[in-house]
């Protein structure tokens, strides 16, 4: 039905890389079409991923604040209980309306969306099965590979995606584990364990390397670790898993020292696999084209998004880079951009991260760690929320803003914030980042107060000069 006429653009991938890619080359006046295996548009993060894993969060965050802070805030229930099936249902409805959102984008913006597995086939033909079991070839000036990644897998650990599970099993448990244990300290497995904490898991976090999330700031993450733990998260860190047993009625694990050393046993209902994501290319057809990639299996790319064959595209979660939805979709627009003989860029150093356990943990630009490792003079500001007149008066205090600036010339390398909403307080330091701002330029910009954004402002005080509340 497509194949008769060419596109200008064709996107492989309806993921946040794909679709908004797709979007926004209608947009520039390119004919385009958007293939996606999936039946849904969104990919991994709408699906699976961001959006579910947000919704669990916030709904398991309102229980275990009607438990165990309402009471302190003057409000009080005969009890409280958890409906599984109802949070479910609220995720769910999440999930689907944002999927359908993005169907009805593509008809405004007169995307043409086929449901198939597409395979390249020459630098200008994409075959596609179709979902209803037929084939179509959609042909493009340009192709967009938008493929995502997917769940990386453990050797001698088979996913069943009920007692093993993925992020996507966890995301859609029928029942709350008593015993939970989670492989992988990383933000999935965090925000994952955080959920399932909540609403009553004894939650144990087995990770090899000798640090939960690796990519964080030394300080804040010893700070995050101590918060989680008294959220009574355990953590066994420097310790592999080396053998799974299911036959019983519980899952048994055999760890081991990442050194070497004595086995343990550990027992679980469920265990979480999250040890990281691998890019998907799979029946893509690239080895026949020959795309080049890296040994990780990411393809390889040029800073205008083009692959080695001239004609095909790649970004998202398959390219290097963080593996992230807004990343993604920074890609997906500076690429088309190129294509239709605009410019644009993506700079990598100034994506934001951000953890949304409670508190959550958001940073941007380089780590306390990183900027010394460069040999650059540098100064730090700090602010606590505890001095901090709006999480006082909220009585939700947890957390600190951290600042590090280069020395001589006051500049921001890098901003990273624990509290309950840094994954919304960090966008002014991304624009502070974005603009090359020092800390004295934030510290003199008007913030209204009581807010939390006011922790900022201080932090950025204390980074050239004096904070005043502290
Ligand atoms: P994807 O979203 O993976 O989309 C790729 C799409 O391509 C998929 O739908 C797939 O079905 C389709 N596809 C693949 N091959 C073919 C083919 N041959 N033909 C047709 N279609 C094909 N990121 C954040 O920024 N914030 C978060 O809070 C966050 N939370 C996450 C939580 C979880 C549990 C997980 C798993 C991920 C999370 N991520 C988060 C990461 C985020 O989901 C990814 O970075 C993002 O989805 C990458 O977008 P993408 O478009 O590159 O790929």
């Amino acid at each position: 039905a497509t194949g008769s006429d060419e596109n200008d653009v064709v996107v492989i991938g309806g993921g946040p890389g794909g679709y908004v890619a797709a979007i926004k080359a209608a947009q520039l006046g390119l004919k385009t079409t958007c293939i996606e295996k999936r039946g849904t548009l969104g990919g991994t993060c709408l699906n699976v991923g961001c959006i579910p894993s947000k919704a669990l969060l916030h709904s398991s965050h309102m229980y275990h604040e009607a438990k165990h802070s309402f009471p302190s805030h003057g409000v009080k229930f005969p009890s409280v209980e958890v409906d599984l099936p109802a949070m479910m249902a609220q995720k769910d409805k999440a999930v689907g309306n944002l999927t359908k959102g993005i169907e009805g984008l593509f008809k405004k913006n007169k995307v043409n969306y086929v449901k198939g597995y597409g395979k390249i086939v020459s630098p200008s033909d994409v075959s596609v099965d179709t979902i209803d079991g037929g084939n179509t070839v959609v042909k493009g000036k340009n192709i967009i590979i938008a493929t995502g990644s997917d769940v990386k897998s453990l050797p001698g650990i088979t996913i069943d995606e009920k007692r093993i599970v993925s992020s996507t099993g966890a995301l859609a448990l029928k029942e709350i584990p008593k015993k939970l244990v989670v492989i992988g300290a990383g933000y999935i497995g965090l925000e994952m364990g955080s959920v399932w904490g909540r609403l009553g898991s004894e939650v144990t976090v087995v990770e090899f390397a000798p640090d939960i999330v690796p990519t964080m700031d030394g300080e804040i993450r010893k700070q995050f670790q101590r918060s989680l733990e008294k959220q009574k998260m355990k953590f066994m860190l420097k310790t592999k898993v080396v053998g799974v047993d299911t036959s019983g009625h519980s899952v048994k694990l055999t760890l081991e020292p990442a050194a070497g050393g004595d086995k343990t046993e550990l027992e679980a209902d469920v265990v979480l696999v999250s040890a990281g994501r691998v890019p998907f290319t799979a029946g893509l057809g690239l080895d026949k084209i020959g795309v080049e990639m890296d040994k990780a299996g990411r393809i390889l790319v040029n800073e205008r998004f083009s692959t080695n064959v001239a004609g095909i595209y790649a970004i998202g979660d398959v390219i290097p880079g963080p593996m992230l939805a807004h990343k993604a979709e920074e890609d997906g627009v500076a690429c088309v951009e190129f294509i239709a003989g605009k410019v644009g860029h993506v700079d990598y150093d100034k994506v934001p991260g951000v953890v949304y356990t409670h508190p959550e943990v958001a940073s941007v630009g380089k780590t306390e760690e990183q900027v010394k490792s460069l040999g650059v003079a540098y100064r730090v500001g700090k602010f606590p929320f505890l001095a901090n007149s709006r999480a006082k008066a909220i009585d939700d205090a947890e957390g600190i803003v951290k600042i590090v600036a280069e020395k001589e010339t006051d500049k921001i390398l890098g901003v990273h914030i624990m509290a309950p909403n840094a994954g919304e307080l960090i966008h002014e330091a991304v624009l502070a980042l974005a603009y090359d701002a020092s800390s004295e330029d934030i510290a003199r910009v008007c913030h209204a107060h009581p807010t939390m954004s006011e922790a900022l402002k201080e932090a950025a005080m204390a980074t050239y000069d004096k904070p005043i509340h502290i």
